[in-house]
């Protein structure tokens, strides 16, 4: 049985309270951040966590991120705190950049995926934050079946996981639509391993100079430090293709490809900042924020009317345009045209 709770008009102290108390009781709760849907289970208490894996079908290795709500609570869940996580922390908090730090005792190996190290990060969101603020920190990983497009809507996760869960809190559509940056601060130099909601220019401008793990360029490396990445992420059904380049080359090259695909019987959808006409089309928006937003929304929404090709336009990978392109280029499986 779902409980799906209605606060698009903001957090409502009831409801928080009830959803509160299914996380405290080790249950399973869905609930809006400010970058997608989260599936929350008490970070602290391994049954619960451990059924976050078994409804999503997430490997066991891939680690979860702890959402707090105090900047308190990360003493609770990290053994050392260096001066750059409090720099950050103070600049970014609550916002979407999660931090890699050496775990504590306490938390268990379940929720980080076996690393003696946990990830946390608190959620720019007044109904996440006051679930956690009324319950404990939160153990989340997007609200979605492994494997599927991040869930920007409180439908996308209705359509997942209706029947599988005990709560879902309807916030309405999130305002970046991408999971947060992921910055790994316990190794000697503070690394990326996934771009996110927050601009890596903007987290160099405050420590400076930031690796770039290989992986996030889409290396298949054995990723010991965040094995999440070696997953196949965020696949509609229908095969997504990326078209990149200039700008006017890519309107021929996608113009092109739709013929193509089309001649071949196949019912094509196009998802860009431009108009086409293919079979179905979806149109992101203007800017970065735009097509950051309505991104997992657009490869959701084709894969429903039935298309069986993506075709997808490339964006420039600086800003929120690296976080694009390296969803994009997953959800694509690395088949990219390059114009
Ligand atoms: P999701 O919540 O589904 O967006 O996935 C969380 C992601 O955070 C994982 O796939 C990892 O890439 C990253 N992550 C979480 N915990 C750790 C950790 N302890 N070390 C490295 N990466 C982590
Ligand atoms: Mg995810």
């Amino acid at each position: 049985m779902t409980v799906v709770i209605n606060m698009r008009d903001g957090a409502d102290e009831r409801g928080i309270k009830i959803a509160a108390r299914f996380i405290l009781g080790g249950k399973l709760v869905a609930f809006p951040t400010e970058t997608v849907y989260g599936l929350g289970a008490d970070a602290l208490n391994a049954n619960a966590v451990r059924r976050i894996f078994e409804a999503k079908g997430r490997p066991a290795d891939n680690p979860l991120i702890v959402h707090i709500a105090d900047f308190r609570d990360l003493k609770k869940l990290a053994r050392d705190i260096p001066k750059e996580a409090k720099l950050l922390a103070e600049r970014f908090w609550p916002g979407p950049l999660t931090m890699v730090l050496p775990k504590r005792e306490e938390v268990p190996m379940v929720t980080t995926g076996g690393l003696d190290t946990v990830a946390v990060r608190m959620p720019a969101h007044p109904i996440a934050l006051a679930l956690i603020r009324a319950s404990t920190p939160i153990a989340a990983p997007s609200a979605n079946i492994s494997g599927r497009p991040s869930p920007t809507l409180a439908e996308h996760v209705v359509d997942d996981f209706y029947g599988k869960i005990e709560v879902i809190i309807d916030g309405g559509e999130t305002r970046i639509g991408v999971e947060s940056t992921v910055l790994d601060l316990s190794s000697e130099r503070p690394t990326l391993l996934r771009p996110g909601g927050l601009p890596l220019e903007e987290i160099e401008g405050v420590i400076g100079g930031v690796e770039i793990h290989p992986a996030v360029r889409g290396k298949l490396v054995d990723v010991a430090r965040s094995p999440g990445m070696k997953y196949r992420h965020y696949s509609p059904n229908a095969q997504v293709v990326v078209v990149e380049g200039r700008r006017e080359n890519v309107r021929k090259k996608i113009a092109e490809l739709i013929e193509e695909y089309r001649s071949k019987g196949l019912r094509v959808g196009v998802m860009a900042t431009e108009r086409y006409e293919a079979d179905e089309f979806f149109h992101l928006g203007e800017t970065d924020e735009d097509v950051a937003k309505n991104l997992f929304r657009a490869l959701r929404e084709l894969d429903k009317r039935g298309v069986d090709v993506i075709i997808a336009e490339g964006v420039e990978e600086k800003g929120l345009g690296f976080a694009v392109m390296n969803r994009l280029r997953k959800a694509a499986g690395y088949r990219i045209v390059w114009a």
